[in-house]
């Protein structure tokens, strides 16, 4: 499943490949290289708000834990 998200600062349209339909967490604006932390449910953006270059690592760092221990 592929959700449109438009960007905010450049308004260009980016895919985000989901595998459920709701997802909270950083995305990246391909072309202007913004941070966000998006909420999708449904497949559809319910919001979007800047995030800065920390926040963005820890929670990479968070998603990374997480499949780690998914995974077993
Ligand atoms: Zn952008």
């Amino acid at each position: 499943m592929i959700v449109k998200i438009r960007c905010p600062k450049c308004d260009t349209e980016g895919g985000f490949s989901l595998a459920e339909p709701i997802y909270q967490g950083p995305y990246r604006c391909w072309k202007c290289r913004e941070l966000f932390t998006i909420r999708i449910e449904n497949n559809e953006l319910k919001s979007c708000e800047p995030l800065s270059e920390e926040e963005f690592e820890q929670l990479q760092q968070i998603e990374m834990m997480r499949k780690k221990m998914g995974r077993g």
